[in-house]
Parts: structure tokens; sequence; C-alpha cells
């Protein structure tokens, strides 16, 4: 953090930033990467100006360890792009060069430029609701400033010597570890609503709190998100949920209403006071960040598995006892229903929704467990993931018979144990031959 934040004094020039020499702060050389420092050191040397910036400063500053290193310069994507061999040019709305050395990609992005004072022509699209869906004008650091989202996310330091630079206020903000939105806060939520979803995300993640004008619009313009493409709105679950602080962020999501326009239908479980929907999507969130805090490997399948869990049930209910289709049956087309209205909020690329599927789709097999069955499920590419599911339904306080602690067994013991342990299961009744139009399904079906 900073040693003596009350001796730094302001700057001659009111426009200028506060300057916070290396001697006064403790970011250490030692902290930074070798490589984001020798992209600045590059771009100094060919004669552009180039801080790292952004979440890397604020923890540093955090004594965090930052996921990852950003550069701001004044150089232009094509100027970087000649300087570095390894540089490639990214993205449309907000175009950034993404350098790499080894295996460790550094964002540079071109100083913008305040998107209120454009000239027409100019690279700069707002949607006729104000949201800014191009942002490629360019401009100096304290406009670059000025553009970004809170002020602790707009701090900038020279590795060169150790100076930070702040024109936003972000270093006052850090000590009483709070998030403020820079600017007009309304404006800011317009022209980009992921900003809501990042204020919710730094909270938890930081445990700052949002002072009251970053915070007071966000119910109110929570509804901007339905303009924000699912792709993206995906993109931005994922930041959510494995973050580490899922638990805290959910809880956010729900207060500003903006969990309906990622998940609608766990939202409208969750307004409406369901109980064991609130406990399996907790649990799922719990689980997450223990995972995540233990550095195991957490899979968006399984985030996504638990979300829309609760509208499959419902769904898989109402076509059981409206339409009288048998569980398998209600189950396939509740499956197919769930996903189609949840792929007009959050996208799911093919990798996490076909083993989203077949996780759900295990839930019943693996309640048959007779014969040869419980050897072929478990050798299922998708058994760990179902049998995890199948824990969480009961720690909701689902009651499955003890199906959770039967698999856990059947998992660690030997050939002859598992053969006693399939030899005693209950006499599942047989399924009913399939009728068309076959009614309801029996009470071990209900997966
Ligand atoms: P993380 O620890 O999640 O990487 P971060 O602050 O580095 O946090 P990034 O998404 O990597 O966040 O973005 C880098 C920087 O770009 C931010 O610190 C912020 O200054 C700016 N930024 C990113 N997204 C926005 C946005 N939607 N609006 C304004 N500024 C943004
Ligand atoms: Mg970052």
């Amino acid at each position: 953090m900073l040693k003596r934040l009350y001796k730094i004094f302001k700057p001659a020039d009111p426009a200028g930033p506060l300057i916070i020499p290396e001697r006064e702060h403790q970011i250490s050389e030692r902290d930074i990467s070798k490589n984001a420092a020798r992209i600045v050191e590059q771009l100094k040397k060919a004669g552009f100006d180039a801080y790292l910036v952004g979440g890397c400063v604020r923890d540093l500053l955090l004594d965090g360890h930052p996921k990852d290193f950003d550069v701001a310069t004044d150089a232009t994507p094509e100027e970087v792009k000649k300087i570095f061999r390894s540089a490639r040019i990214i993205g449309r709305r907000f175009r950034i060069v993404h350098v790499r050395f080894g295996r460790e990609i550094t964002e540079v992005t071109t100083f913008r430029g305040h998107p209120g004072k454009t000239k027409p022509g100019a690279d700069h699209t707002k949607s006729d609701k104000g949201m800014l869906l191009r942002d490629n004008v360019y401009g100096d650091i304290r406009s670059d400033a000025l553009r970004r989202d809170f002020t602790v996310n707009a701090l900038y330091y020279a590795p060169d010597n150790g100076a930070i630079l702040d024109y936003a206020g972000g270093l006052e903000d850090l000590q009483k570890r709070q998030l403020r939105i820079i600017g007009d806060p309304n404006a800011r939520y317009k022209e980009d609503p992921v900003r809501m979803l990042r204020a919710v995300r730094f909270a938890a993640k930081l445990g700052f709190s949002l002072t009251p004008e970053t915070e007071a619009p966000i119910r109110e313009h929570a509804e901007y998100m339905a303009d924000i493409p699912p792709a993206r709105r995906f993109e931005e679950v994922l930041k959510l949920f494995t973050s580490g602080y899922a638990t805290a962020v959910l809880k956010q999501l729900e207060e500003y209403g903006l969990l309906t326009y990622l998940f609608p239908g766990a939202a409208a479980c969750l307004q409406a006071g369901d109980t064991f929907s609130e406990r399996l999507i907790y649990a799922m969130v719990t689980n997450t960040d223990k995972r995540i805090r233990s550095q195991k490997r957490v899979t968006p399948a399984f985030i996504y598995a638990a979300m829309l869990w609760p509208p499959l049930q419902n769904k898989i209910h109402t076509l059981m006892t409206e339409h009288k289709l048998n569980h398998h049956e209600a189950m396939q087309q509740a499956a197919s229903g769930v996903v189609g209205e949840q792929l007009a909020y959050t996208a799911i690329p093919k990798r996490f929704l076909i083993p989203m599927r077949e996780m759900w789709a295990l839930q019943q097999r693996l309640a048959r467990r007779e014969g040869r069955r419980a050897y072929q499920t478990l050798e299922h590419p998708r058994f760990r993931a179902a049998y995890d599911f199948v824990l969480l339904r009961e720690e909701a306080g689902e009651k499955l018979d003890g199906l959770g602690l039967w698999w856990t067994r059947f998992q660690d013991v030997d050939e002859d144990e598992r053969e006693t342990m399939i030899a005693n299961l209950p006499q599942q009744k047989r399924p009913r031959r399939r009728r068309r139009k076959s009614g309801p399904a029996t009470p071990s079906d209900n997966a």
C-alpha cells in the first residue's frame, strides 16, 4: 500500500496527476512481470510513452498478485505492431494489441480520447440509447484515465522511475477501500452497462464498498443489461462466477436486480423464495469458491448445470403433469427449452453446453445401478461431474435415498464389494413398457 498518502501534495497544474514517487509506495520491481516491463521499455526506446495500468497497479498496491499486466501507450495499434514481432491486433469494438512473450500475453491499449469530445467521422459509435458500440478514438493519458471505469482502475505505473500517476482520485479511494465510478454514473452505466457487473465483481473480490453515487443508479439501470450481446454476457458470467468470490457476487447480483439479465429462470425461482433452488445455487457457488481457492479446476458446464437446474425442474414438472410426458421425454424437451431460452441471455459455447446436458442426462442414469449399468456409468467421461452434481442436489436437501453415498462407496471398494453393493440394491420397479403418451415416471426416475 502507500506509505504516507497525506504527504502527497497536489500538483501545480490542476489538470495534472497526483504523482507518487517510488519511495512513497511499496510496489517493488520484483512483483512486476518481466515481460510487461520489457514491453514498456521497448515502447519508450521507440520514442513512445508507456505505463502499466489498471487492475495490475491496483492489485500491486493492495499487496495482491495481479492476474495479468496491461500496458497503456500513446503508440497506435499499428505502431505497437511494428515494434513487437509477436503482436496481434484484436477487437473491433475496442481495438487492442496482444503481445506474446512465451506463454504470457500482455494487452497493450492505446490511450483513448474523451468520448464526448470526438469529431464527427471518428471511429466512435454509440447506439440510440447511448451505448458505446465502438471506442477507437485516441487521446492522451489524462483522457485515457477518465474513460476507465473506476478510479482505482485508473492508476498508471511507470516501471522506469517507479512513479504512480493518479488522474482520477484512485489512490484516495484505494485507501478508503471504495469503488467510485469515474464521471457521471448514469452516463457511464448507459455507455457500457457491463460496468454494473464489474462494480459487483470488484466490490466482492476486493472487499470494497461502492460509493453512494456509484451504487445508487445500478438498480434503476439494471435493465440496460438487456442490450448487451449474449456472448459478452457469457464472458462476464465466467468472470463473475470464477472470481473466487461468487457467493458474494451472486448476493449482489440478486440484490441489484442484475441476475435477471444473466439467469432469468434462476432469478425468478430465487425471487419466489424457492428454498431448494436457493440452497442448490448457493451450494454451487460456495463449492466453486472453495475450488478456486484451492486452485482446482472449475468448469462452466457445472456452473450452468446448477444455475439452470431450477427452471429445468419446473419445466419437467409441467411437461409431466400437464402434457403427460414420461420423465425421460420431459427431461429431453425441458432441457432443449431451457437452453433455448437461456441463449437469448448468455451464450453457452458448445464445449460447455454438451457436457452440461450430459451431466443432466446422467442424473437419471446414476439412479439406475442394476446389472452392468453402474459400471457403464462409472466409465462415462462425465461421470465425475455428474456425481458431484448428485452430491450438490443432496446438499441442497433433495432426498435421493443415499444415492451420493452409494456412489462414493462404489468408487472406493473392490470388485467383490461392488458386486455385493449391486446385489443389495433395493428392487427397482421395472419401468413400464413405453406406451404412447405414457403416464408420469416412477419415483426412482425422479432425477
Ligand atoms: P482483473 O483483475 O479482473 O483483470 P482489471 O481491472 O485488470 O481486473 P480488465 O478487465 O483486465 O480489469 O481491464 C483492464 C482495465 O481496463 C481496467 O482496470 C479498466 O481500467 C479498463 N476497463 C476494462 N473494462 C472497462 C469498461 N467496461 N469500461 C471502462 N474501463 C474498462
Ligand atoms: Mg486485467
